[in-house]
């Protein structure tokens, strides 16, 4: 679906125009801060039926996993990673802080998502139409907010449906479909996400401003709301730790990253997480970005048909294996129900 793009809000022209600035085809990965990690596992894996397609810890706190779900191969966009904190405090609400996934599912199936969801005792809004798709939002067992939206244009992208799921192949979550920013000047920020990243407007519905790159097909937008009467929001379980935009080689990150620093952004150096390298930095109002590459991917360092079953180390971690496996919590992947 299209929508008008509404001329009062475009920018003026800037060195950068969308249409000659290489931007990113979309989401890449979301990493999110979790509760207890066997709770996270049973509801990404047990309830949603998303494949945990690596077990590793987090780079900077090698005490803490880091578990990455995505559909069968891990492709680009289809991937929602997090670090379970158990200790830490609950977020705080607010602007600055991404609010919400949504991932998408086929067009028909949320009347099947809305029984599943209600069986396993999941805390399920009210259904909602969002910019003319049907979609159902839920709160996760550490209070992060998902929103399963009805797709179309979700068919059309790569996808692999995980066999070992739980969830019937036809019903999968086909891949991340978008995510909200609540921010304290859409206009800063929106300023940011069309110089910068080459995002252009397609329009607004009940707030929400929704900014697309390409097509604005899924995985392709974010929907952003001013949020300047609320406080900061912070970081805590159940919050969005940032948004992954895919680039698709060194070249392009290297691009993208130049057209961010342009536009205002502080931009860390190329940092190599083994499947991917990333580039992090804030948006204006706050937001946790990243630029991942497409390659080389999670068959990297695993078999794919043995994905997550034993936890991948980075080779600077390899000796201190013993100590981490004693001290992260032992997982039991869930029975398929
Ligand atoms: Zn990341």
């Amino acid at each position: 679906m299209r929508f008008p793009v509404n001329q009062g809000r475009m920018r003026k022209p800037s060195p950068a125009e969308p249409d000659q600035m290489k931007t990113t085809p979309g989401l890449h990965h979301i990493t999110a801060i979790s509760g207890p990690a066997q709770e996270n596992l049973d509801f990404y894996a047990g309830v949603l039926g998303m494949r945990l397609v690596k077990k590793s810890v987090n780079q900077d706190d090698p005490g803490t996993y880091h578990l990455f779900y995505a559909d069968a191969e891990g492709h680009p966009g289809t991937d929602l990673t997090f670090f379970p904190w158990a200790q830490m405090a609950p977020a705080r609400d607010g602007f600055g802080l991404s609010t919400e996934v949504s991932l998408a599912v086929p067009p028909g199936s949320l009347v099947f998502w809305s029984k599943r969801l209600q069986r396993y005792g999941v805390a399920v809004g009210a259904a909602e139409t969002r910019f003319g798709e049907h979609v159902l939002p839920l709160v996760d067992p550490h209070g992060m907010r998902v929103a399963l939206v009805e797709s179309a244009s979700s068919l059309g992208r790569p996808f692999t449906p995980w066999e070992g799921s739980p969830v019937p192949p036809e019903q999968q979550i086909r891949g991340l479909e978008s995510a909200r920013m609540a921010e304290a000047s859409v206009e800063v920020s929106a300023a940011f996400l069309q110089d910068g990243m080459g995002f252009r407007y397609l329009g607004e519905e009940n707030g929400w401003h929704r900014y697309s790159v390409g097509e604005g097909r899924s995985g392709q937008y974010v929907d952003v709301r001013d949020m300047s009467g609320a406080r900061r929001g912070a970081w805590g379980t159940g919050s969005i730790h940032h948004l992954a935009w895919r680039v698709d080689d060194d070249g392009h990150q290297a691009e993208v990253r130049q057209s961010v620093t342009a536009a205002g952004a502080h931009p860390t150096q190329v940092i190599d997480r083994f499947w991917f390298k990333s580039v992090y930095f804030k948006e204006p109002g706050g937001v946790l970005f990243e630029l991942a590459t497409d390659g080389p991917g999670f068959a990297v360092d695993e078999d794919p048909a043995h994905f997550s079953e034993t936890l991948v180390l980075p080779s600077w971690l390899e000796q201190e294996r013993a100590a981490i496996e004693a001290v992260v919590p032992k997982l039991t992947m869930p029975h398929a129900a």
